[in-house]
């Protein structure tokens, strides 16, 4: 492809200077139609290599000098013989009854890009020049301009002579890029109407790179809220450059008060930077290792630009812009090769960001034709630019969802855990360590609920109080490991005889609760017999020590309206009354008082 386009260009470049025989030049009577749409001066105007100030003059004859179409760029080189100084000229002839109208004094020319500097006579007078032309010598070959032509400018018949007095530029200038009008629109018509043309055809331009400069900015700040998205800084990076190059392209940039050189300074740099960043970009993007000779190769770009912006004077970008543009091929022809590579392995991300990359590659070559062989044709790199940022906005984007997906199966996964978790928490809360059975908190919760069940059901339920006699006396005798020992066993013991309905637990220290639903008061008692009979008969054997105790029983049956806790302090009471009466006893608290049972 790039073949191709190097050979259309040899041809264009051919062509062109084939038409410079001489011809006698139609003068164009420019008539009020001029006034809508503007009469185009990229035709055939006279050009001659030198400088003399007798050129701007209307009456001079003109014939024999070279023609040439408008917009031309003089042969790499220029015309050192003449110090680089060339002369166009253009005559034109109005309707003089413009004159009449008062439309004449509205005229105006809008003049492209010329390299580098120019002055602009009509009828002989001067009307205008962008850059200083020697002595001064200060380029400018950018700008874009509307000149006002006065009416005075016109001979009467309504005969008018452009002439435009060029300065090349320095011999490095014309040595590197050639010289002259090069490109842009040559225009004669209102005032009104081409000011406005220059507007608009600039505006979508400048909206872009807000636009982006806007995408870039915003990533930046992504990153800097979550230092995670390296991806995220470097096209934010990436994004600025582009926009700040987007309105270097412009003639929005005129719009400040920065000189021409640090404009030029600012667009080398952004310039240079490209291929750095862009293969940064890339490389975090796809997350692919990082090779030394591709660190020296991306700092050179990093040299080049730092070294663009701090050497003074223009020189250094004529010097430099066609080495960087060479040495920028291999960026150029790596990173599509390595997105293709990834693509191969089955990255999805990659395939959006090769489709950009490939769609910038044709915009880029493009741009190095208008600049390497001076291709006539637009500059499309910033479009390139875009579909790049767009690709990897798609790619980022896509990247995140798949992420986020990834991240809402996890935290649904950790919530999962964590309410296990906490149901396990709970339920450790609600049982006691040593004996495993249920602990005081626990028992009130199944006793609250069981007292509403029993309620509803209308059935009676009792509660035991069982507490080890002279325990402390025991600890002291045995040893406290001895009596941990002795309290797991009696919890074994009474879980053992106790139906499933019912509920055992450790009421604190070595005191047991039981809750017996659906047990009157005298079933309880002949149960509280029964265990403290098996308690009192049991032998612990703990190593080679055979121990027994005893327990004293409290008994409370439930009584329709009273809570739980009244129910238990009766137990409670009738547990004391017990212990009062010698112990390894069961006493029932009912309406009558308390009743020993054995
Ligand atoms: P009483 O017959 O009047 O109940 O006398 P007691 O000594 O059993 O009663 P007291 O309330 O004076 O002492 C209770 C003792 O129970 C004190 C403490 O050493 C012992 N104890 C409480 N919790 C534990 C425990 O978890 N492990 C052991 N080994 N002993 C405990
Ligand atoms: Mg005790
Ligand atoms: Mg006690």
């Amino acid at each position: 492809m790039l073949l191709a386009l190097v050979a259309a260009c040899c041809l264009l470049l051919v062509s062109q200077q084939g038409s410079t025989q001489a011809a006698v030049v139609e003068i164009p009577r420019v008539s009020s139609a001029l006034f809508s749409e503007g009469l185009s001066l990229r035709g055939e105007w006279r050009f001659r290599p030198g400088d003399d100030m007798n050129w701007a003059r209307p009456a001079l004859d003109d014939q024999h000098w070279q023609l040439v179409r408008m917009p031309q760029r003089w042969p790499v080189g220029g015309y050192p013989e003449h110090d680089n100084m060339g002369w166009y000229r253009l005559s034109l002839r109005v309707d003089p009854s413009l004159r009449d109208v008062r439309l004449l004094d509205q005229l105006a020319v809008r003049m492209g890009k010329v390299l580098s500097a120019y002055e602009l006579y009509a009828g002989g007078h001067l009307i205008g020049s962008v850059g200083r032309l020697p002595p001064l010598n200060e380029v400018d070959y950018d700008r874009e301009r509307v000149f006002s032509i006065p009416e005075s400018a016109f001979a009467d018949d309504g005969r008018l002579v452009l002439a435009l007095r060029v300065w090349g530029g320095e011999k490095a200038l014309v040595d590197a890029w050639g010289a002259g009008p090069i490109s842009g629109h040559f225009m004669l018509g209102n005032y009104r109407e081409l000011m406005l043309d220059a507007v608009t055809a600039e505006l979508p331009g400048l909206v872009l790179s807000a636009l982006t400069l806007f995408f870039g900015i915003y990533h930046l700040y992504l990153y800097w809220r979550n230092r995670s998205l390296e991806s995220f800084f470097w096209f934010g990076l990436m994004a600025c450059n582009i926009a700040v190059y987007g309105v270097m392209l412009t003639q929005w940039k005129y719009a400040t008060d920065i000189s021409f050189l640090t404009m030029k300074k600012i667009e080398f740099g952004a310039v240079y930077l490209f291929p750095a960043v862009g293969i940064q970009m890339i490389w975090s993007l796809l997350q692919l290792p990082f090779q030394r000779w591709l660190r020296a190769y991306q700092l050179s770009f990093i040299a080049a630009s730092f070294l663009v912006v701090s050497i003074p004077g223009h020189t250094v970008h004529y010097l430099s812009l066609n080495p960087w543009q060479y040495w920028s091929i291999p960026a150029m022809l790596l990173v599509p090769w390595v997105l293709l590579r990834e693509v191969r392995h089955g990255n999805r991300e990659a395939r959006a960001v090769l489709l950009g990359t490939l769609i910038f590659m044709g915009t880029a070559v493009n741009d190095m034709l208008i600049d390497l062989v001076h291709l006539e044709t637009t500059r499309l790199a910033p479009l390139g630019f875009i579909a790049v940022l767009v690709a990897m906005a798609v790619s980022l984007a896509n990247r995140f969802t798949a992420m986020f997906g990834k991240l809402e199966a996890e935290v649904a996964e950790r919530t999962a855990e964590l309410r296990d978790a906490n149901r396990q928490l709970a339920e450790v809360a609600r049982v006691d360590h040593l004996t495993g059975l249920l602990n005081r908190r626990g028992f009130t919760e199944e006793g609250e609920s069981e007292i509403r069940r029993s309620f509803r059901a209308g059935v009676p339920f009792s509660i035991i109080l069982a507490d080890v006699d002279n325990f402390k006396r025991f600890n002291d005798q045995h040893g406290h490991v001895c009596g941990d020992y002795v309290l797991k066993r009696v919890a074994e013991l009474m879980r053992s005889r106790l139906r499933d309905v019912d509920r055992v637990a450790r009421w604190g220290g070595e005191e047991f609760i039981l809750l017996l639903p659906g047990t009157d008061i005298e079933g309880a008692a002949i149960l509280a017999e029964k265990l403290r009979e098996a308690i009192a008969d049991n032998v612990f054997e703990f190593g080679e020590q055979r121990l027994s105790i005893t327990m004293t029983f409290g008994l409370a049956g439930f009584r329709k309206g009273e809570s739980l806790d009244t129910c238990i302090a009766r137990a409670d009471t009738a547990l004391y009354h017990g212990k009062e009466s010698g112990r390894n006893k069961v006493m029932i608290g009912n309406f009558r008082g308390l009743s020993l049972v054995n």
